[in-house]
C-alpha cells in the first residue's frame, strides 16, 4: 500500500501552543489535496468553494489564538479527503454529494481507501488534539476547547439570517455564557445550534475532546461572508476575544 500523503506532503495537522486556558481547533482550515488523489476530479473553481473548505475559517482562528494566547491545531487538508468532524463510520465522513456538486474520487470508495485517509489525515489530528489535551492536564491546567468553523450565507437557495451560530452538545455552560455576551449586541443575529446542530452530526469534535473529557467546549460557527476579507476577520477574532474575555472563570471550570 502507497502512503496517501508523499513525504514532502505531510503533516496533516500543524499545531501551535500558547499559554492561555483555550484550546483553539479549526477541522476545516484548508483545501489542500494530497497529490496521489488527483482533485478528486473536481475543477479549481471547485476546490475553492465551501465543499472543499471553511472559507476564512483558519485565518480567523490563526487571528483568535494568537489574541488569547490559545493552543491552536489546524487540519492541513481538506474536509473533502476526510471530515476532521465527522464520526468516520458514518457515510459524510467522505463526502461524496455536496449540495448538487458530485465529488468523482468519493465515489464508491472500499473500506481500505477510506481507512487509509482516515490512518493518514484523521487519526493524527485527533491524536494530536488528544495528546495536547493530556499534557494540558498533566501539568494541571485549566483547558476549554473552541472549535472554529464558517457557513454559507445561503444553503439550497435559502437565506442563513444569522451573523454567528454557536452549536453545543447536552453541556451548555459556555455556550449558554458566550450566547448572552453576543446577544448584548443588539446588532448581531445569534444564532443557538444553528445552522446546524448535533442532530446533524456536527459535534464530533466537542463531543469527543469535550464532552467526553470533561472540558468546557463549544463550536463557533460564523457566516463567511462576514470573514471575507482580513479586517472582518481581525474584527471578529476581536470580538470573540472580548467576549471570551468578559466570561465569568466558573464556566471555565467542567
Ligand atoms: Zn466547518
Amino acid at each position: 500500500m502507497e502512503a496517501l500523503l508523499g513525504p514532502d506532503e505531510g503533516p496533516a495537522v500543524e499545531v501551535r501552543e500558547g499559554g492561555g486556558p483555550f484550546v483553539v481547533v479549526c477541522e476545516h482550515a484548508s483545501n489542500r489535496l494530497p497529490r496521489a488523489l488527483c482533485s478528486l476530479g473536481l475543477s479549481p473553481a471547485d476546490l475553492e468553494r465551501h465543499i472543499a473548505w471553511d472559507l476564512g475559517a483558519a485565518d480567523l482562528a490563526e487571528r483568535l489564538a494568537a489574541k488569547i494566547d490559545a493552543d491552536l491545531l489546524v487540519q492541513r487538508f481538506s474536509r473533502l479527503v476526510v471530515d476532521c468532524n465527522r464520526d468516520p463510520a458514518l457515510p459524510d465522513a467522505f463526502c461524496a454529494l455536496s449540495e448538487d456538486t458530485v465529488i468523482p474520487g468519493n465515489r464508491d470508495l472500499t473500506p481500505t481507501q477510506k481507512a487509509d485517509r482516515v490512518a493518514a489525515l484523521f487519526d493524527p489530528f485527533h491524536f494530536a488534539v488528544e495528546r495536547l489535551i493530556d499534557d494540558r492536564r498533566a501539568a494541571g491546567r485549566a483547558t476549554a476547547l473552541l472549535t472554529i468553523h464558517s457557513f454559507t450565507p445561503i444553503y439550497r437557495g435559502v437565506t442563513r439570517p444569522w451573523h454567528v451560530g454557536l452549536i453545543s452538545t447536552s453541556e451548555r455552560t459556555l455556550p449558554d455564557a458566550m450566547l448572552a455576551a453576543l446577544g448584548a449586541d443588539r446588532k448581531l443575529v445569534v444564532g443557538d445550534n444553528q445552522p446546524y446542530s448535533a442532530k446533524d452530526n456536527v459535534d464530533y469534535t466537542i463531543r469527543r475532546h469535550g464532552l467526553d473529557r470533561g472540558l468546557p467546549h463549544v463550536m463557533i460557527e460564523i457566516r463567511n461572508d462576514l470573514l471575507a476579507d482580513e479586517a472582518r476577520r481581525e474584527a471578529w477574532a476581536d470580538r470573540l476575544t472580548r467576549v471570551l474575555g468578559a466570561l465569568d472563570r466558573s464556566v471555565m471550570v467542567a
